[in-house]
């Protein structure tokens, strides 16, 4: 009683959370391949992909690839347990956490976020920290500062002449294609004669 109270006077007042904080899940839609993996990894099925297939024309000396093209992507707020698994597996970093929690709605259906809402929540990621000075430098800066030599080419390997003694190549045949011996009498064959 006679302590302060310590009723946070919201939303006057916002808190101050921290910047991991589990809020919403933002999309980064550049870097969405379309994998699927989220949506296959989720406990909750509440996230919804659609695509389809486009093929970049050939460049010269080269071949037309095919790539998915992300037509929805949405995440139903309503469903979602906030677990981060969707997060984590993510092989390509489109989708982060963000702090922001005021997207509280009358309708429940309005809790569909979809990929445009998603990528809104994207200005609110926070800034990762920066990097600990004294710790190691990426492998990718080491690998740049000493590039690998080029390769040089191996030559062909040739066929030695016939009767050079050597085997050129050893074939793998599947069992049962190898010729069969003919029976010998003593191994029980049809010749064999059964002493009395
Ligand atoms: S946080 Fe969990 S429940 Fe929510 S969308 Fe991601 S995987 Fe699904
Ligand atoms: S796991 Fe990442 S890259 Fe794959 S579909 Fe989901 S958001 Fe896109």
């Amino acid at each position: 009683m006679l302590n302060r109270a310590d009723t946070r006077q919201y939303p006057e007042v916002r808190p101050d959370l921290p910047a991991r904080s589990r809020g919403v899940i933002a999309l980064v839609e550049e870097n969405c391949t379309v994998c699927m993996l989220c949506a296959r990894e989720c406990p909750d099925w509440c996230i919804y992909i659609d695509s389809h297939k486009e093929t970049t024309p050939a460049p010269e000396g080269g071949r037309a690839r095919a790539h998915n093209v992300l037509d929805r992507f949405a995440i139903d707020f309503s469903l979602c347990m906030y677990c981060g698994i969707c997060i984590e597996v993510c092989p390509f970093d489109a989708l982060f956490w963000t702090p922001e929690f005021e997207y509280a709605d009358y309708d429940i259906r309005d809790l569909l976020h979809e990929k445009d809402k998603l990528a809104e929540w994207a200005q609110t990621i926070p800034i990762p920290p920066p990097h600990d000075p004294a710790a190691a430098p990426p492998k990718e800066l080491a690998a740049a500062a000493n590039p690998r030599p080029a390769r040089q080419a191996v030559p062909a390997k040739t066929a030695p002449a016939a009767g050079s003694g050597h085997t050129a190549v050893r074939a793998i045949r599947p069992p049962g294609s190898l010729p069969r011996k003919p029976a010998q009498p003593e191994d029980g064959g049809p010749g064999a004669v059964e002493e009395s």
